[in-house]
């Protein structure tokens, strides 16, 4: 059998110029199987950029890209289809006689098994982001482009889906680039914190802090805190 290669995504050199103006100028990145990266950096340098470019949506950007297995991806804005049911929305992640089956499970693990005859627009953004993280789970992906899903969200929201991601990591195992531009979030859910910044991966830095622990806060279940 051939064994598995450690990374799923490794990139060099990757550059995007947009009408003369050179957003990304030679990004270096690796992300090894199952871990969680943080991609911070202020707005406009270029976060959504290098996750479209990964996620294989921009055919302009040059440089080496190596993606190994399935990639899944979460945007802010849930993206569901409106004329389409929360189960018909999920399935369409997949493909298969099983797929309905496949949906009813991933809606189940985002807690939402009893809404999966809805409509989108009888949803909350939060139980809308659940879907979009069930539509991505499906796939069942090696690599999960989260890009800002929990930023439109009001704070309690934010951290039940916060612990929900930490739960479907856990259960899954997947990769995750999770671009943010919230530190707090990245240091509870990532291994690694990336900062962009005039087109390169200015600092790297490892989160964990030697004294790795979970917390078990009722209701919150799955939510990592190294600190
Ligand atoms: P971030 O996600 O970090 O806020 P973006 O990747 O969205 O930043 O954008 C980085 C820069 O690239 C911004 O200056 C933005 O205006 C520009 N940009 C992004 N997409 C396009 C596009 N399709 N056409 C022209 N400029 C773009
Ligand atoms: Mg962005």
């Amino acid at each position: 059998m051939a064994s598995r290669p450690a990374s799923v995504v490794a990139a060099t050199g990757i550059r995007r110029v947009f009408a003369g103006t050179t957003v990304l100028a030679g990004v270096d990145l690796r992300i090894r199987r199952g871990e969680v990266v943080a991609l911070l950096g202020e707005s406009g340098s270029g976060k959504s950029t290098l996750l479209r470019i990964l996620a294989g949506l921009d055919q302009e950007a040059t440089g080496e890209l190596t993606t190994t297995g399935s990639t899944a991806v979460v945007f802010q804005e849930h993206r569901l289809l409106p004329w389409k049911r929360v189960a018909d929305n999920v399935a369409l992640g997949v493909r298969g006689r099983d797929a309905r089956e496949r949906a009813r499970t991933a809606l189940e693990e985002v807690g939402l098994a009893d809404r999966s005859g809805a409509w989108p627009s009888e949803l909350s953004g939060g139980q809308s982001q659940r879907v979009a993280f069930a539509r991505a789970l499906v796939r069942e992906p090696d690599l999960l482009l989260l890009d800002e899903p929990f930023g439109a969200l009001d704070a309690l929201t934010r951290l039940k889906m916060q612990a929900l991601f930490g739960r479907l990591h856990a259960g899954h195992g997947f990769a995750a680039l999770l671009v943010t531009h919230d530190v707090e979030e990245a240091l509870l859910l990532a291994d690694r914190l990336l900062v962009l910044d005039r087109g390169r991966i200015a600092e790297e830095i490892e989160v964990d802090l030697g004294r790795p622990r979970a917390v078990d806060v009722p209701g919150f279940s799955g939510l990592r805190r190294r600190l």
